[in-house]
């Protein structure tokens, strides 16, 4: 027998970098290194655009790094893994198809024959929970359902590691937690035919409720910054003091305070650089009363404060995040505190909120101020929103760039900085604005 087995994958010093003609090149992932054994559930835990969904393609050979390894059972990998399979947050379920044969999809690929590809999708189909509804269309399913079906396709296949990106977010709460429990049962009791899973979250307690081991991954570049090792056995109780402890501590770990970026005196931010939260304003408005108030004056504990307001944990840390970036807020060691600016909006009118707003904005994002003086450029004080688009995808995938832009037009129409034209897709300025420009 052999002595060592080779773990089930090993990615060593992993580097991504997205190419870009006009800027430098995006380092999304840097010197990333990860093993998975079989037997366990795996988290990796980070942010919105912390590169988890790379590194996910990377495991299972979709994309080949730009440097470093990615090892099976040993061996290099060489194109897109076998045994593997994939869950993402919505599934592309094709309409025209029943269930039954959405499923055996899955086995397309691997030529097994008509009988064997019948009785095995069966099977995954009741072990997930859908018996009785193989021939039903997915547009008599709603979103659970059709995330089980989703499910079942990537077991259908008996992956030996299963990779799940999101899996859950998309859903309601009450949906979301059934469909965990229901697949930490089954893997309990050994019926799910897959060796392991990885699952990517940005979710803090859905990493502690499912998984054996967390790496938290951090962000610019995304790497394995920590990784715990979680004591409980299931199920696991998320109102147990442990557990809350454990979901603290992790929340001080994402939100502990990098040392400030050095930038070089002469070089301004890039306008374009980053990419903004889709966070509203009422939501800010509303955290930053909420905190100002009783019983918090101030300074209140994050999943504390989550609980209190019914949100899902992994709602607040971009909020959070946002009023930090603001200005209006500090994040520190899992705590949130408001700073004056954020007192001061927080006790104002709607007019001078506005203001404050605006002001915020001017100072802190970048993006706006670009924004406002290309609108101020232009003799008809109209711009297209594809330019800002385009720049934004300089430095930024097609999807963070398009939410970041509905998330400025937003803000800037909150705060009055400039209008937008849905239909022609244009920024322009509100008709006072303009008239000033004319004088
Ligand atoms: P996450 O899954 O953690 O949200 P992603 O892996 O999707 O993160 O993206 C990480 C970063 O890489 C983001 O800044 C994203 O905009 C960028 N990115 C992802 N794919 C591409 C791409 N094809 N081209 C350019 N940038 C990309
Ligand atoms: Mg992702």
């Amino acid at each position: 027998m052999d002595q060592i087995t080779p773990p089930l994958v090993s990615v060593r010093n992993c580097r991504q970098a997205y190419h870009k003609d006009s800027s430098a090149d995006l380092v999304v992932l840097d010197d990333v290194n990860l093993t998975l054994h079989e037997g366990e559930i795996v988290a990796l835990l980070g942010r919105s655009g912390s590169g988890k969904s790379t590194l996910l393609r990377i495991v299972a050979g979709l994309l080949k790094p730009t440097s470093g390894e990615v090892n099976w059972r040993g061996k290099p990998l060489k194109g897109p893994a076998p045994g593997v399979a994939m869950v993402f947050q919505s599934f592309a379920l094709f309409p025209w198809l029943t269930v039954q044969e959405n499923v055996e999809l899955g086995l397309e690929a691997l030529r097994v024959g008509k009988d064997d590809r019948e009785e095995r999708s069966e099977e995954a189909i009741d072990l997930i929970g859908l018996g009785g509804y193989d021939g039903a269309y997915p547009k008599e399913l709603s979103g659970g359902m059709r995330q089980r079906v989703g499910l079942a396709r990537a077991l259908v296949v008996h992956p030996d590691l299963l990779l799940m990106d999101e899996p859950f977010s998309a859903l309601d709460v009450l949906t979301a937690e059934t469909l965990r429990t229901d697949l930490i049962d089954l893997w309990m009791d050994g019926k799910l035919p897959v060796k392991s899973i990885l699952i990517v979250t940005h979710n803090i307690e859905e990493a502690v409720l499912m998984a054996d081991r967390i790496l938290v991954f951090s962000s610019n570049p995304g790497r394995v910054a920590h990784e715990l090792k979680v004591p409980f056995t299931h199920p696991r109780n998320r109102f147990d003091p442990a557990f809350r402890q454990m979901v603290d501590d992790i929340y001080g770990i994402m939100t502990r305070r990098k040392a400030p970026e050095v930038h070089a005196a002469a070089a301004p931010p890039n306008p374009f650089g980053h990419a903004l939260h889709p966070v509203g304003t009422n939501l800010m408005a509303g955290l930053l009363e909420t905190l100002r108030g009783q019983p918090y004056n101030g300074r209140a504990d994050l999943p504390a404060l989550a609980a209190a307001l019914q949100f899902e944990v992994d709602e607040l840390l971009p909020l959070g995040e946002t009023l930090s970036m603001l200005g209006f807020a500090l994040l520190e060691e899992g705590d949130i505190l408001i700073t004056e600016t954020g007192r001061h909006f927080a006790e104002a009118e709607t007019e001078d909120r506005k203001e404050i707003f605006a002001e915020a904005l001017r100072t802190h994002v970048p993006l706006i101020t670009e924004i406002r003086s290309v609108i101020d450029q232009r003799s008809n004080h109209r711009a297209a929103a594809v330019r800002f688009r385009d720049q934004l995808e300089d430095h930024m995938s097609p999807e963070y760039a398009e939410e970041t832009l509905r998330t400025v037009i937003a803000w800037g129409r909150y705060a009055e900085i400039f209008e937008y034209d849905e239909e022609a897709q244009q920024f322009g300025l509100e008709e006072e604005d303009e008239e000033e420009h004319e004088a």
